[in-house]
């Protein structure tokens, strides 16, 4: 039986950039101890390619489709910022369950896309989503835990260092063959980085292959550097003596791109680069060095955590610790204004079908669901078609090709399921608007979400 457990997602962690993976650079020692020490799953997938939606789904274990936060900053009205899309109220969170069976809820959380406003606080106290650097989470982690080692508890932490403008420790970049000092990206600040992705987007700036080498190294030392912080956060457990009683967790809510599909950083598709995440799970008395195949989402967290912690809950999903088959198929999502993408993958493939509503009079300036802009606006659709085991970059698209006609329309049914099973009947009203704090909104800048 556990008597806790810790769950840390590194914002932006991409699996493929994980040794555990097969990445060539040891940037992750203990996240490969802790696979070593308990179960890696190699194909899991966040359900989102943003921080929003993605640890939405990650703390309900619902999609985005269902749970309704989708979206980032909207418009700025006036002195106001307000934001359409947050957890709906009526969804029960991890934490909330947790919390009805008597166990201690705690967030520590770096990142101002999980505000109070995102509505994800529900079942913590605390839920400190400006915990700052890893440094201080572990330590708000280290005095919380140490406040009553006797309840059973929940730590949430989620680190940012390796989102942009990664800030890699100067010993990590040398040791894969770099030079901060010299880097082109070392007084890059996350605003520079806003700028530069809208550059990059309009094709007005070119990376060349140099700068490219030199971002990747910024990031893979950022990965490194706060892989040590996940060894720092096993030493809370260890120095308050419950480390082998606590069940470990370790994700990231997204990936990262480098250029593979003509973008930098996230938040823009549904390729594996942005949604193809690290997991490993170490719990006590549980399986050691075992490495799962099946392809996963990271919704069956939730489910997996209660299971683990023996708690009766309503949260939907299953554990990932069950037998499941290798051709389950697994969604993600991606809502941009009048755009709505969704990606199945199953088996050797993966569909991407991509949506582009054009509202009507009426509809213009309202706040409609994708489940409503479906039902009300015209629309184009449009598919990508990948067999990711002979392609997994993603590069060789199938659609148009006869032969695999078929494999789209079964996978195309596998789509309109996965719609009707998760766009909720009763709740599906389109977002509500909600004012978010001026602090807030100033550390979102910061991050470069907002100009
Ligand atoms: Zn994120």
């Amino acid at each position: 039986m556990v008597r806790g457990v810790l769950f840390i997602t590194i914002d932006c962690l991409r699996a493929d950039h994980v040794s555990a993976y097969g990445y060539d650079r040891a940037t992750t020692p203990t996240i490969d101890r802790l696979a070593r020490e308990g179960v890696l799953w190699e194909n899991a997938f966040s359900a989102a390619p943003w921080t929003k939606p993605s640890v939405s789904s990650i703390l309900t274990g619902h999609y985005p489709i269902h749970h309704g936060a989708f979206e980032g900053i909207k418009r700025s009205k006036g002195r106001r910022t307000v934001t359409t899309d947050v957890l709906i109220d009526t969804i029960p969170t991890l934490a909330e369950t947790c919390a009805a069976a008597g166990w201690r809820c705690a967030a520590f959380i770096n990142n101002a896309q999980l505000g109070e406003f995102s509505g994800l606080a529900r079942g913590f106290d605390p839920y400190d989503p400006a915990a700052g650097k890893a440094d201080r989470i572990i330590e708000s982690f280290d005095k919380w835990i140490r406040s009553d080692v006797d309840t059973p508890a929940l730590t949430y932490l989620h680190f940012l260092e390796a989102h942009w403008p990664y800030k890699p420790r100067r010993r990590h970049i040398a040791a894969f063959g770099g030079n901060r000092d010299t880097n082109f990206f070392r007084d890059f600040s996350a605003r520079d980085f806003g700028k530069l992705r809208k550059a990059i987007s309009r094709n007005e700036f070119r990376l060349t292959d140099g700068q490219l080498e030199e971002m990747i190294q910024m990031y893979d030392g950022a990965v490194r550097r706060l892989d040590g912080k996940v060894k720092k956060a096993l030493e809370v457990l260890k120095s308050v003596g419950i480390e082998d009683e606590v069940a470990v967790f370790v994700t990231g809510d997204h990936g990262e791109e480098f250029m593979e599909h003509g973008m930098i950083g996230h938040g823009q598709s549904l390729y594996d680069e942005l949604i193809h995440v690290p997991l490993v799970a170490r719990v006590p008395g549980g399986a050691r060095g075992g490495r799962r195949s099946e392809p996963v989402s990271l919704v069956d967290i939730p489910r997996t955590i209660l299971a683990t912690a023996g708690i009766e809950g309503d949260l939907p999903g299953r554990s990932l610790f069950e037998e499941r088959s290798s051709n389950d198929p697994v969604f993600a999502e991606l809502r941009i204004r009048n755009r709505y993408a969704q990606i199945v993958r199953q088996g050797r493939w993966k569909l991407h079908r991509r949506f582009k509503f054009t509202p009507t009079n009426g509809d213009v300036g309202r706040n409609l669901s994708p489940a409503q802009m479906l039902r009300t606006c015209p629309y184009e659709v449009t598919h990508e078609l990948y067999d990711v085991e002979t392609d997994p970059r993603e590069r060789d698209d199938l659609a148009a090709d006869a032969k695999h006609r078929r494999v789209l329309s079964d996978l195309e049914c596998e789509l309109d399921r996965f719609w009707t099973e998760n766009v909720p009947t009763e709740t599906d009203v389109g977002g509500v608007e909600t004012e978010i704090d001026p602090c807030v909104v100033e550390r979102l800048r910061d991050l470069g979400y907002i100009e």
